[in-house]
C-alpha cells in the first residue's frame, strides 16, 4: 500500500530505490556488494565468526557447569542459554545467506540487515519477556561481529558497484541488486555521515534532526536527496521496501503505485536537465547586471573535497569545516603532522586559491565521538563548544593553529575562529596564534602569512562587532548558529523546526548590520551558513551589500544563476523594506 512521510527537505532531488534500515550504532560496519564468486566465502565468514562466539559462549557454561551449585549464577546460566539459541536460530542464518546470496551484500552488512529484520519482530512480540530479547538479540550479533573482525574480508574498499539507476520500468520489474539503495535510520550522527561520502547510498531519509543539524549539512554536500525529522519513518518502512525521496518538498513515499513511480521519474528527469542546463554556466564569471563581482567560495569537511569545489567553479573555500578530521577517532585526535598535510593537500588540492580554514568546532550536534554524546549538559549547544572547548585545551588547540600557520607556506590560507562572544576569548585567540608562531620559530620551522577572521554566529557578537574589526581582518557570518541563538531554537531539532526561520527580522537585522558595519571598515564578510546557498535568499544578501558567499559546491551555480540575473541598484532599497517588514517572508515571495 502506497503512503507517504512528510519531513524537512534537506538535499535535493528525486531518489528512488529500495529501503536499507540501519541503526545508528551499527553503521561502523562497511556496506559494499560483493562479486557472486565471494558468496561462499561471506557466509563462511559469517560462520565461522557465530561459530567462534557460541564456543566463547559454550566454554563459558562449561566453566560455570564446574562450580558449585551454591555459586552458580543461575540468571548467568539461563542468559548463555539464550544467546545460544539466538546464535543458532534458523531464521537468523537463513536471513543472513538470503542477503548475501540474493542481494549481495558483505556479510557485516547482511549480518546487521537481519538483524533490524528480527529485531523488529521481537518489537511486536506481545510478550514483555520475549520483546525484551531483542536486546541478547543485539548483543550476539555485536559479538558475531567483533569476532568477525579478526577474520575480515579481502575487500578491505568496496569495489564500487554502486547502485545503478535504472529506467522505471526497470524499478517496476526488477528484483535484482542493481537499484540504488536509500538509507533508513532513526538518526545519523555527522561522523556517520561523513561514512557515507564514498558509499553506495542513493539517499537517505532519517526520523529526526533539523535543517540546518550539521547532518544535513553534510547530506547536502554529498549532495544526494535527503528528507530529515521524516517522524516514524525507520519503524513505517520495511528492510527493501521501494521507496522515492523527494528532497524538494521534504517527502517520502512508500511502496509507491506505478504512476506515482512514473510521476517521479519524470521529475527526476527534469531535474538532471536542470543541472546539465546549469552547468553551462560553470566558466560563467559571477557578476550582477550592474557590473558587481561577486566571490562564490565552498565549504567543504574534508581536504579531498577541494576537488568538487574547483569542479563546481568555486573561487577558494570560504570554510573548511576541520573539526570533521576531529572525529569518529576515539578520542585520538589527529597530531600536528596529521593535520598539517591535511590542510596542505586542501591548499594543494585548491591550486592558488584561498582556503578559509576554521578551527575546530566540535560539541552540541558535532560530538567527537558518537559514543561521547554530550549527555551530560543540560544545553551542550550553550555549552563547551567551538573556540570554547579549543580554549579549555591550549595544548590541543596550539597544535592545530601550529598546522594550519605551517600549510600556510603552501598557498593562501585564511584562519577562522567560531563562536567567539567575549573580547577576553578573542586576547586569548590572539595570543595563543602568536605563541604558535613563537614555537615554530624556536623550533625553525616554516609558516606562512594568514589573514585571521571570526565568525558571527552569536547575537552577542553581532552586536558588539567594533571588537572584532579591532582585531579581525574579515568576517564570516555562519547564519546557521546566529539563527539558532537569536530565536532560541535548537537547529538540530525537528520538533521546532517549523520557527527555525532566516527570514526572522532580527536575523535579518543583524545578518544586514554585520555586513554594513564591516565594510564600513573595509573589511571583508562573507556568509558561510545555509543562506549563502539558499538561491531564495541571493537577492536579499545581495540587497544587503553582501559580495561574498560561501556553500556547499553542489549549490554554485544556481546561486550563481541568481547572481547573473540580479540588478544591485533595484535590490538595495527593496532589501531594506525586506528587513523593516513585520513579516519579510510574505515580501520576498513577491521579489524585487
Ligand atoms: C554556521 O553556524 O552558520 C556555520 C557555518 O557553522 P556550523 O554550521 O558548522 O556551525
Ligand atoms: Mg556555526
Amino acid at each position: 500500500m502506497t503512503f507517504a512521510i512528510h519531513g524537512l527537505a534537506v538535499a535535493r532531488g528525486i531518489a528512488i530505490g529500495r529501503a536499507v534500515l540501519v541503526a545508528s550504532s551499527r553503521l561502523d560496519v562497511a556496506h559494499y556488494f560483493i562479486e557472486p564468486s565471494q558468496v561462499a566465502a561471506e557466509i563462511g565468514r559469517v560462520r565461522d565468526g557465530r561459530n567462534a562466539v557460541v564456543e566463547e559462549l559454550q566454554r563459558l557454561q562449561a566453566s560455570i557447569g564446574q562450580m558449585s551449585p551454591k555459586d552458580t549464577p543461575q540468571e548467568l546460566t539461563a542468559l548463555l542459554d539464550v544467546h545460544l539459541m539466538l546464535l543458532q536460530d534458523e531464521e537468523l542464518s537463513n536471513g543472513v545467506g538470503h542477503w548475501i546470496k540474493d542481494r549481495l551484500y558483505n556479510a557485516e552488512w547482511a549480518l546487521t540487515t537481519q538483524l533490524e529484520v528480527v529485531g523488529r519482530q521481537f518489537d511486536e512480540m506481545e510478550d514483555e519477556y520475549l520483546r525484551e530479547r531483542k536486546a541478547d538479540l543485539e548483543q550476539i550479533t555485536e559479538k558475531v561481529l567483533r569476532a568477525m573482525r579478526g577474520v575480515t574480508s579481502p575487500l578491505v574498499h568496496p569495489p564500487g558497484r554502486h547502485g545503478r539507476k535504472t529506467s522505471q520500468q526497470d524499478l517496476l520489474l526488477d528484483d535484482t541488486v542493481d537499484v540504488p539503495l536509500i538509507l533508513v535510520a532513526h538518526d545519523l550522527s555527522p561522523s556517520d555521515m561523513l561514512q557515507f561520502k564514498q558509499s553506495i547510498f542513493a539517499g537517505f531519509i532519517t526520523d529526526v534532526g533539523g535543517k540546518t543539524s550539521h547532518t544535513a549539512i553534510v547530506a547536502r554536500s554529498l549532495d544526494i536527496p535527503a528528507v530529515v525529522g521524516a517522524r516514524l519513518s525507520s519503524p513505517l518502512i520495511r528492510q527493501d521496501d521501494w521507496v522515492v525521496i523527494d528532497g524538494d518538498a521534504g517527502v517520502v513515499v512508500i511502496d509507491p503505485s506505478p504512476i506515482i513511480l512514473a510521476e517521479y521519474g519524470f521529475k527526476q528527469r527534469q531535474g538532471e536537465l536542470q543541472r546539465g542546463r546549469l552547468s553551462r554556466l560553470l566558466h560563467t564569471p559571477a557578476v550582477t547586471m550592474d557590473g558587481h563581482k561577486i566571490e562564490l567560495l565552498a565549504n567543504i569537511e574534508m581536504p579531498e573535497d577541494a576537488a568538487a569545489a574547483l569542479a563546481a567553479g568555486a573561487v577558494g573555500v570560504g570554510l573548511f569545516r576541520s573539526e570533521f578530521m576531529f572525529m569518529g577517532r576515539h578520542g585520538k585526535l589527529p597530531n600536528e603532522e596529521e593535520q598539517y598535510q591535511a590542510y596542505k593537500r586542501a591548499v594543494e588540492g585548491m591550486q592558488g586559491l584561498p582556503v578559509t580554514i576554521r578551527t575546530v568546532d566540535v560539541g552540541a550536534d558535532k560530538p567527537l565521538d558518537d559514543t561521547l554524546r554530550d549527555d551530560a549538559h543540560l544545553n551542550p549547544a550553550l555549552g563547551l563548544r567551538a573556540i570554547r572547548w579549543s580554549l579549555a585545551d591550549p595544548a590541543m588547540f596550539l597544535t592545530q593553529l601550529r598546522a594550519i600557520l605551517r600549510a600556510a607556506v603552501h598557498g593562501h590560507v585564511h584562519l577562522l575562529i567560531p563562536m567567539l562572544v567575549h573580547a577576553s576569548e578573542i586576547r586569548q585567540t590572539m595570543a595563543l596564534i602568536d605563541h604558535a608562531r613563537v614555537q615554530l620559530d624556536n623550533r625553525g620551522m616554516a609558516y606562512g602569512p594568514v589573514k585571521i577572521g571570526a565568525m558571527i554566529e552569536i547575537p552577542a557578537a553581532a552586536l558588539t562587532l567594533k571588537v572584532f574589526l579591532k582585531y579581525f581582518d574579515f568576517l564570516s557570518i555562519g547564519t546557521n548558529d546566529l539563527i539558532q541563538y537569536t530565536l532560541a531554537i535548537d537547529r538540530a531539532d525537528e520538533s521546532v523546526a517549523h520557527l527555525y526561520d532566516p527570514m526572522h527580522p532580527a536575523v535579518l537585522r543583524l545578518v544586514a548590520n554585520t555586513i554594513a558595519e564591516g565594510h564600513a571598515q573595509n573589511k571583508p564578510v562573507s556568509v558561510c551558513g545555509e543562506m549563502a546557498g539558499d538561491i531564495a535568499m541571493t537577492r536579499l544578501l545581495l540587497g544587503m551589500g553582501l559580495r561574498s558567499f560561501s556553500m556547499h559546491p553542489a549549490q554554485i551555480l544556481a546561486v550563481k544563476q541568481e547572481v547573473l540575473r540580479a540588478d544591485t541598484t533595484k535590490l538595495t532599497a527593496w532589501a531594506e523594506q525586506v528587513i523593516s517588514d513585520e513579516e519579510p517572508s510574505t515580501r520576498i515571495a513577491r521579489k524585487a
